[in-house]
């Protein structure tokens, strides 16, 4: 059974209320063994801290005050919420500590981490209390006992025995955070705010499926949403960027606290414990979700420079002050951001080697993608001069540019950068699936073309599909090195695998582009419909499918409010159906459709002069490549009624692939059998084309291969793929060999058609086909 682990801050606990609220969380959302961390009520390890400094200051007064304090906090919430027998057994407990406590302060013997541990121990009494008397099986539990130290390393093999051992009964354990012990059984702290560090590793050493962080804010947003109220929740931020967060000293999660989550499928979500049923931000595993934009801000800190700063000691001096410690270098030098108030620790602590370069600053750092990095830098400094804020130092790394200023940067300016610096989701993850010769191209086209579209949207390709293997990168696969990640990363696949993926992709817009020659790939868009994809076909499987599928698939993406192109699927590159619209859109009416539209067809007709048996040309046109494997399939005139089947529906008629009459450029009975009967039987297709030239040729005409689809006045249909002897002087019969020709009639060119010509395959062309059907979707929704 998966075990699931909370955690709720003091903010959670702050009255007796709040408990009342967050026991009704634990029993909605806990099952038997799930864990319930605790950090201590409100602000009680502020007080307690400010107990154990007036003890430091042999302040006795100002000891026997606080004291009184935490006392009366205590007192009223266990009268607030149990019952008598309870309040009297808690009530006992309390007033044997805090003696203990005041004996302590007298003989000189308190000791800080176990003074700063009393809260966490009160808040899971009386939260497994007020659960019991509410009927469920909670039971209280001192983390003192599960996390043990050796030389401040976390015991990690003996802790994971240790909680499964003891967590292992069917109730709910109410977890003190903060606390460990060492071997010899003294308290020991995990840092200020380091219950959530209690959580994940809680959550490792049970071996749980999720983490939930209950706080007082309904997730990770771009920026505090107490001060910018355009600030975005994000659904979802990658660990990367959640860590880089906390070591900013962005208060939603502690430094520490994603480090046991490595190398795990552990889930983390961060949610309100005052809008339980708001939807969370889930932090997940790199390539889950794109890189976000953030402004974090910062108050009273002290810029230090650091001579020869060694491994580790950075993590040493946190845990020294308990608090998360930003460093980096710059000209070969390093540098510490420390909150003011340790600045006088630190400085004792690294005796000598240190020295302040600026002290009591503001400012803010912006994390972004490292692509826009240098870009948002720029921006904000120039923001940051027109508010007349003074830049007092900078830095820029890949991944974030930070800013100290001497003022605080007020709820205004922070507005305003957010206003201007952080992306509103107007982004574009493109699927692509299909990496044969199109696909290489279309890939390749996508480094500029991408950047081209920069302006009007955030387009990032966000995932490679094959038929058997797939590549997911949310934040954006690098482009210049694609190949090698694909090699390295990409992964075999089930079709919900999928489509799973797809789902999790937190873009505003998501487009599939079908890039296969798969038919069964195409069964699948109904599903991507569902995860709110568009389409671009470059295939004709979907668009020939029969109509009631069809129709079906229209009508979900009508639904959806999304869009299908399909402009390579006929004609490549060649705009016929841009035209099609066009011209409806403009009030037209198509009357009549005509043309050749396989290159293979047009080459053979048009290459056939007499002088060669036509046998001969289909197998120099196959040595080519110009046909499919088996010429046959070209020869079938199939391609060429698909073609014409997705123009008809262009303009509106209902048709399907039966309702398109077809004659093959070949005897029927050539249609059976294999490959190589059919090249015994050569010469019956010779006979066969010789005798249809010769006709056309006695009539003064020239024989070719095309399609035609008439709308009569009285509203039939006559649509036709088969031999047409045309006019010589007629446009198709001049046609350049293997190009393509549509002829367009309407009410506006009705005597003079609108002609459309030129090659209708090649990779290039194909592919910046779909570059302009990604254009056009870029158009409608930038
Ligand atoms: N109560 C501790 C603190 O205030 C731990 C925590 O809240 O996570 O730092
Ligand atoms: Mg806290």
């Amino acid at each position: 059974m998966t075990k699931v682990v909370h955690k709720f801050g003091g903010s959670s606990l702050s009255s007796a209320a709040r408990y009342q609220a967050v026991a009704q969380i634990v029993l909605s959302q806990c099952q038997a063994k799930d864990c319930v961390v605790v950090s201590a009520a409100g602000k009680t390890t502020n007080t307690l801290v400010k107990l154990w400094d007036s003890y430091q200051q042999d302040d006795n007064q100002g000891f026997s005050d606080i004291l009184l304090q935490i006392e009366n906090h205590q007192i009223e919430l266990i009268c607030a919420l149990l019952n008598a027998d309870e309040q009297r057994a808690l009530l006992g407990c309390l007033r044997q500590e805090l003696q203990a406590i005041g004996e302590a302060c007298k003989h000189n013997t308190l000791h800080e981490a176990s003074l700063l541990a009393h809260g966490e121990v009160w808040s899971a009494r009386i939260l497994a209390s007020y659960l019991t008397q509410l009927g469920t099986k909670a039971l209280n539990i001192d983390a003192r006992n599960l996390f043990k130290l050796h030389h401040g390393q976390l015991l990690h093999q003996q802790n994971k025995q240790t909680c499964n051992e003891l967590l292992s009964e069917p109730m709910i354990y109410i977890v003190t955070g903060f606390i460990a012990s060492n071997m010899a059984g003294q308290t020991v702290t995990l840092g200020r705010n380091g219950s959530d560090y209690s959580a994940t590793l809680l959550a490792n050493y049970i071996d749980a499926s999720a983490v939930s962080i209950w706080t007082d804010t309904q997730g990770v947003y771009s920026t505090d949403p107490r001060k910018v109220a355009s600030a975005i929740k994000y659904s979802k931020v990658c660990r990367s960027q959640a860590n880089l967060l906390a070591r900013l000293g962005n208060p939603v999660l502690h430094a520490k606290t994603l480090s046991p989550l490595k190398n795990t499928a552990i889930k983390l979500q961060v949610r309100s414990s005052f809008e339980p049923e708001a939807s969370p931000t889930e932090v997940v595993k790199e390539g889950y979700s794109k890189e976000k934009r953030f402004i974090t801000t910062f108050n009273e800190l002290d810029l230090i420079r650091v001579d020869g700063l060694g491994q580790g000691e950075v993590g040493e001096l946190s845990q020294l002050i308990q608090h998360s410690i930003h460093h980096f270098e710059t000209d070969g030098e390093a540098y510490l951001l420390v909150p003011a108030a340790n600045t006088h620790t630190v400085l004792q602590a690294l005796s000598g080697r240190a020295n302040i370069v600026e002290s009591a600053l503001q400012g803010c750092a912006i994390v972004a993608p490292s692509a826009d990095i240098l870009y948002l830098q720029s921006q904000a400094r120039q923001i940051l001069s027109r508010q007349d804020v003074v830049v007092r130092f900078s830095h820029t790394a890949s991944k974030y540019a930070l800013f100290l200023t001497d003022q605080a940067i007020d709820s205004d300016t922070l507005a305003l950068l957010h206003d201007k610096l952080i992306n509103k989701g107007r982004e574009l993850g493109v699927i692509i699936a299909g990496l044969g010769n199109v696909g290489e191209v279309f890939v390749e086209q996508c480094r500029k073309q991408v950047s081209r579209l920069h302006d009007q949207l955030d387009v990032k390709i966000v995932a490679l599909v094959r038929s058997k293997e797939m590549l997911f990168c949310a934040s954006g696969i690098a482009l210049n090195n694609w190949q090698q990640q694909w090699q390295n990363e990409a992964v075999a696949y089930e079709n919900d695998e999928l489509i799973e993926r797809i789902a999790e992709l937190d873009y505003e817009h998501k487009v599939v582009v079908d890039i296969t020659a798969s038919e069964s790939f195409s069964k699948l868009y109904p599903s991507f419909v569902k995860q709110d994809c568009h389409l671009i076909s470059a295939n004709k499987y979907a668009g020939t499918a029969d109509s009631q599928w069809y129709q079906t698939l229209r009508e979900q993406l009508n639904e959806r409010e999304l869009y299908w192109r399909y402009n390579t699927s006929v004609g490549a590159g060649l705009p016929v159906n841009f035209a099609l619209a066009d011209l409806q859109h403009s009030g037209d009416k198509i009357t009549h459709i005509e043309g050749v539209f396989s290159g293979t067809l047009s080459w053979l007709c048009s290459s056939f002069d007499g002088s060669k048996p036509f046998s001969e040309l289909v197998l120099a046109a196959q040595k080519m490549g110009y046909t499919e494997p088996d010429p046959r399939e070209d020869l079938s005139g199939r391609d060429m009624q698909r073609k014409l089947l997705i123009l008809a529906r262009d303009i509106g008629l209902n048709l399907d692939v039966k309702d398109i009459q077809l004659e093959p450029l070949m005897p029927a009975e050539l249609a059976q059998g294999s490959w190589d009967e059919f090249l015994t039987r050569r010469d019956t297709l010779d006979a066969f084309y010789n005798q249809q030239h010769e006709c056309a040729v006695g009539q003064g005409k020239v024989l070719r291969y095309t399609g035609a689809l008439t709308l009569h006045e009285n509203g039939n249909v006559t649509a036709k793929v088969g031999i047409a002897f045309v006019d010589k002087s007629s446009a198709i019969a001049n046609l350049t060999p293997g190009d393509n020709i549509f002829v367009i009639k309407s009410l506006w060119y009705d005597n003079n058609p609108l002609v459309l010509q030129g090659p209708g395959a090649g990779k290039e062309v194909t592919s910046a086909g779909i570059h302009s059907d990604l254009y056009w979707l870029v158009q409608r929704l930038k």
